[in-house]
């Protein structure tokens, strides 16, 4: 479970965020929409713990593991100067899957900054084309949307700022998304942040719509030894009506009936 991988490129995508393809063929045989690798990043300051990423594409194939990110502090900062031919050390795949579209299922991805990344394996191995609303604090934060366009899927933005697309949040935009369709025929997946998660996990039900939403929490171990990365889940049979889950071993996807809202 835990590989050297050489990287074999490294690029921009866009101001802030990168691209990195590894050479990764045991987890990219295995790797499921959803998952995520737990990667050691050789020269950062802090070398004990390892860093989650969602995997972003992979080919079983060629071997090819894709990793989409914003450089946010020393350990993506310390990723996106490493060169092809340098090795990392991924742990994965890891966490639980999206539940695959079916045949009839008409795909809703929600995605949050860095969530669409999460959710193009779920597009990529998807029956039906469907849509991906795409929320961003500006359109400079706004990645992969040519991508899903690529692969057939309609793209409707949302900004915070109004730069780019609906202005306002993302889950302003899922009523009209699910309206023309069967509820029952459509799934909704979200990745995002855990703000935008809850809020679109509480639409989702209060339409009738089957929901998963990648709850992505601060990690440490990534392999549910260190209860670091818990989140509140239903459960009748505690008496405060909910337990912890640790996200990265029976989730980071839940279904949104699953999600305690509080
Ligand atoms: C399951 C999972 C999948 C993820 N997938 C991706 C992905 O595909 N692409 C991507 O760019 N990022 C992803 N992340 C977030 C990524 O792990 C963090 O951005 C990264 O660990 C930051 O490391 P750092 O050393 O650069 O930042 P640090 O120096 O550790 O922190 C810098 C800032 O980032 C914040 N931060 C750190 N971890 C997280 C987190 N998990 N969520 C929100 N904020 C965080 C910190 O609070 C701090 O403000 C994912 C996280 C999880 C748990």
């Amino acid at each position: 479970m835990d590989f050297a991988c050489a990287i074999r490129k490294n690029e921009t995508l866009k101001s802030g965020y990168f691209r990195v393809v590894f050479d990764a063929p045991g987890i990219a045989a295995k790797a499921r929409g959803g998952q995520f690798v737990h990667i050691r990043i050789p020269a950062m300051r802090d070398r004990i713990l390892r860093r989650p990423f969602s995997i972003g594409d992979a080919d079983s194939a060629s071997g090819a593991l894709t990793v989409v990110y914003k450089v946010v502090g020393c350990g993506t900062e310390e990723l996106s100067v490493l060169r092809p031919g340098d090795v990392c050390s991924i742990m994965g795949p890891l966490g639980n899957a999206y539940t695959p579209p079916g045949v009839d299922t008409f795909p809703i991805l929600v995605a949050g900054g860095y969530g669409s990344a999460a959710l193009y394996l779920v597009a990529k191995n998807s029956p039906k084309k469907g849509l991906l609303l795409m929320g961003a604090r500006s359109r400079e934060d706004l990645i992969l949307a040519d991508a899903f366009e690529q692969l057939g899927f309609e793209v409707r933005i949302s900004t915070d700022d109004g730069s780019a697309g609906h202005r306002g949040f993302v889950t302003e935009l899922l009523k009209d998304a699910v309206s023309g369709h069967s509820p029952e025929k459509c799934m909704v997946y979200g990745c995002g942040p855990t703000p935008m998660l809850l809020a679109l996990g509480k639409q989702t039900l209060e339409l009738g719509v089957e929901a998963e939403l990648s709850l992505d929490q601060h990690m440490c171990c990534g392999v549910g030894a260190c209860f670091a990365c818990v989140v509140k889940i239903k459960d009748p049979s505690s008496p405060d009506g909910w337990r912890y889950s640790r996200s990265c071993k029976e989730g980071p996807v839940y279904n949104a009936r699953e999600v305690y809202y509080g």
